[in-house]
């Protein structure tokens, strides 16, 4: 659908909403529908940023299709979705991935298999197939810095980007909030991120993937964010037991980044897999166009990135570890490259729609 007409059937039905806010104890879009009278293009990128498809309206919905107001706010909001992580992001031709529908997919793929080639090329068999023990044995295979330059470069790289997308969003998300960002309402959207409040699909859970609600979305989606939360913790103690102590990894199964390590990448490759079967097995009505497709590869990526993580922990003793060390930097790469394009962005834009909804809802009351 042409953005235009996107837009103007986003209106369409939201209006009909205002009107009707039967939905208005499901989530936090309805009450922040209640404080506009009008749906302006900013308006409409804010909300459905604010919206994480748990589908509850939709299903309680007696205006859906086939009455003529087909009203379908799942739906729309995720194609608006789609449409504002196009238009945030940076380049022009890689944000195409986002509706193009194999660029992000080649995208991660030429990156994964980039870096297993080279590894292949460049590490002699003698060493790729031998075991290595004891401090440093990982760069027995891959060298520190030939790790360490990729990945800073990339993660900045994404920040980068990252941080001209949040411009932007505050920029165009429509009657900006008067009242400037306060910890407070900042506090607040942090709460409500983690605990993941706006899957609760009103108390009853997410009608997702069909229309009886339940927990196990918001469950699966817990062990993914968390999951990810402990992994960055692992990496960071890991950092910081090599940078700061000298001690070399791999490190002791009872040493702390080997516990968030094992914790992160067992809870995302559960997580991963539940939302990924949730997905294929959703009702495609209230879908959006291209975001189930999104949806996928982010989980696959997520998924093979943790599994090959745990599978070179597994074996880090034997011969096979420099093979999958080489596989795992592939596909951390591919997760490091895609990450502006793909949908790990909606952490990044549903944390600023909950802090401008936090701002919003504490000048009202
Ligand atoms: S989704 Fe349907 S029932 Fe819910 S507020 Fe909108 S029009 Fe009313
Ligand atoms: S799908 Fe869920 S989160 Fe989105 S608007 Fe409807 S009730 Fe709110």
């Amino acid at each position: 659908m042409p953005e235009l007409v996107l837009f103007q059937e986003a209106n369409r039905q939201l209006v009909i909403c205002n009107a009707c806010r039967y939905c208005e104890g499901y989530c936090a879009v309805f009450r922040a529908i209640e404080v506009r009278r009008t749906f302006a293009e900013g308006d409409v990128l804010y909300l459905s940023n604010l919206c994480h498809d748990c589908r509850a309206c939709y299903y309680a919905c007696m205006y859906s299709d086939p009455h003529e107001f087909a009203i379908n706010i799942p739906q729309i909001m995720s194609d608006v979705r789609v449409a504002s992580y196009k238009r945030w992001s940076w380049p022009a031709f890689f944000a195409r991935s986002f509706t193009d529908r194999w660029l992000g997919i080649a995208l991660a793929l030429f990156v994964a298999a980039l870096v297993v080639v080279l590894g292949t090329v460049l590490v002699s068999p003698t060493q790729m197939f031998a075991s290595h023990r004891g401090p440093g044995a990982f760069y027995h295979v891959i060298p520190y810095l030939a790790m360490v330059i990729p990945a800073i470069t990339l993660f900045f790289y994404g920040v980068t980007i990252w941080l001209a997308a949040s411009v932007r969003f505050w920029r165009e998300q429509g009657n900006a909030p008067t009242r400037p960002m306060s910890i407070r309402a900042v506090t607040q959207a942090v709460g409500d991120a983690l605990s993941l409040r706006n899957l609760a699909g009103g108390g009853a859970g997410c009608s997702y993937p069909e229309e009886k609600p339940s927990s196990v979305r918001r469950v699966y989606h817990s062990f993914v964010s968390w999951g990810f939360l402990a992994a960055l913790t692992s990496t960071t103690l890991a950092a910081i037991y090599q940078d700061l102590f000298g001690w070399l990894p791999p490190y002791s199964l009872s040493s702390a980044p080997v516990i968030f390590g094992s914790a992160g990448g067992v809870a995302m490759i559960i997580g991963t897999a539940g939302l990924a079967w949730y997905k294929i097995k959703s009702d495609p009505a209230p879908g959006g166009a291209g975001a189930a497709r999104l949806d996928l590869v982010f989980l696959a990526t997520l998924g093979s990135v943790s599994l090959s993580g745990m599978l070179t922990l597994a074996l880090r003793g034997t011969p096979a570890m420099g093979s999958l060390l080489t596989i795992h930097l592939g596909l951390v790469a591919a997760m490091f490259v895609s990450a502006p394009y793909g949908k790990f962005v909606h952490f990044l834009y549903r944390s600023l729609a909950l802090v401008k909804y936090h701002i919003e809802q504490n000048q009202l009351h």
